[in-house]
């Protein structure tokens, strides 16, 4: 079932779903399920399972080292199979510009039609680690608006050598990522909501957003979609700290502001274990106001660890 649909089944009741990491390769898949298991009774809908760029290694040969591409992570499609099957639940492969030629962006697409995964999240990737500039892979898109018109064209019939005569037409619901602090790359708040509309003008179905911790920020960007004519369900990205370091390290990679409130609880913590703690009840308040907003989706970041998750869900599902 479509994200979207989930939704407006839900009938203005809040629901709850989360993103996963796949593991590093060689890890069994058993870490993952255990930490999807504590959440499950909490009904998702739906699963978000993250995609990884690639990345560069460094191997020594005879005293120079070979620059080669790798992996580091198995791939989402085949994760998201499995989970599908193992809890019958919808799940949604993050589906990358960057790494991917559209020739491989459309064999993801067809075999995510083929495996009954109809939801995918289009997005851009960042820049590959070490470099500081997102670029394009060569025959692949540069932004996600290029990636939209890719699914719609397949929702519509259209690969890319060809419309094909298809009896079980692709019917992908569409989300795509919103930033309520603006894109660290973007000149503006307003310039990147009106990349966001350019998406879903496209074709994007719903919206997912940047972690943020200040609600307010997340309320004004609801109002400012609304004033720039985005009317598809805009759902919060929800992350609780877990660990000192997420004080500088969420800032600098994401250009999010942190409260003053939230900064000196943590530092105010003597271990990680406290740190945790507090990640858990400022989740908790936060995630209490946006369901009496009546907001569509809790949506959480795991990040691989799914005991903080299950703390805030037992509070309020
Ligand atoms: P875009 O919408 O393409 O925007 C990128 C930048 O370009 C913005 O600054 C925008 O304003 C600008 N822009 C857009 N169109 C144009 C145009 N036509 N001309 C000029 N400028 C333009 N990353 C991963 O690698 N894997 C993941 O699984 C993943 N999941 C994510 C999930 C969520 C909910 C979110 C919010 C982010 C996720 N990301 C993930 C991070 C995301 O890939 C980065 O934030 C990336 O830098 C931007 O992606 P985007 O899809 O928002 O890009």
């Amino acid at each position: 079932m479509k994200v979207t649909d989930h939704i407006d089944k839900a009938n203005g009741k809040t629901l709850f779903s989360f993103e996963i990491i796949p593991p590093q390769k060689g890890k069994n898949i058993q870490e993952l399920y255990d930490n999807i298991d504590p959440l499950m009774e909490f009904n998702p809908p739906f699963i978000d399972v993250t995609t990884s760029r690639e990345e560069y290694v460094y191997i020594e040969k005879e005293g120079l080292f070979d620059k080669k591409i790798t992996r580091m992570r198995p791939g989402t499609l085949g994760i998201c199979a499995a989970i599908k099957h193992k809890y019958n639940v919808d799940t949604v492969p993050h589906v990358l510009c960057g790494g991917f030629t559209k020739e491989e962006t459309e064999y993801l697409l067809v075999d995510c039609h083929y495996l009954g995964i109809n939801n995918v999240m289009a997005l851009r990737g960042d820049a590959m680690k070490g470099e500081q500039y997102f670029k394009a892979t060569r025959g692949g898109h540069s932004y996600a608006t290029q990636l939209v018109n890719q699914i719609q064209n397949l929702n519509s019939g259209k690969y890319l050598h060809g419309v094909i005569d298809v009896d079980d037409k692709a019917d992908f619901c569409i989300g795509v990522a919103g930033y309520p602090e603006k894109h660290l790359e973007a000149p503006s708040l307003q310039t990147d909501l009106k990349r966001l509309k350019e998406k879903v003008d496209a074709g994007a179905d719903y919206v997912v957003t940047q972690m943020f911790f200040d609600n307010q920020k997340y309320f004004e960007f609801v109002e400012a979609a609304k004033k720039a004519g985005i009317h598809v369900p805009i759902i919060p990205g929800i992350k609780p700290i877990a660990v000192k370091r997420h004080l500088q390290l969420l800032p600098q990679v994401f250009r999010i502001d942190i409260p003053e409130t939230l900064i000196s609880e943590v530092e105010n913590c003597k271990t990680n274990k406290e740190v945790r703690q507090v990640g858990i009840e400022f989740a908790i308040e936060q995630s209490k106001e946006l369901l009496d907003a009546g907001v569509p989706v809790l949506h959480y970041y795991s990040m691989g660890k799914s005991d903080n998750i299950k703390a805030i869900a037992s509070e309020l599902f």
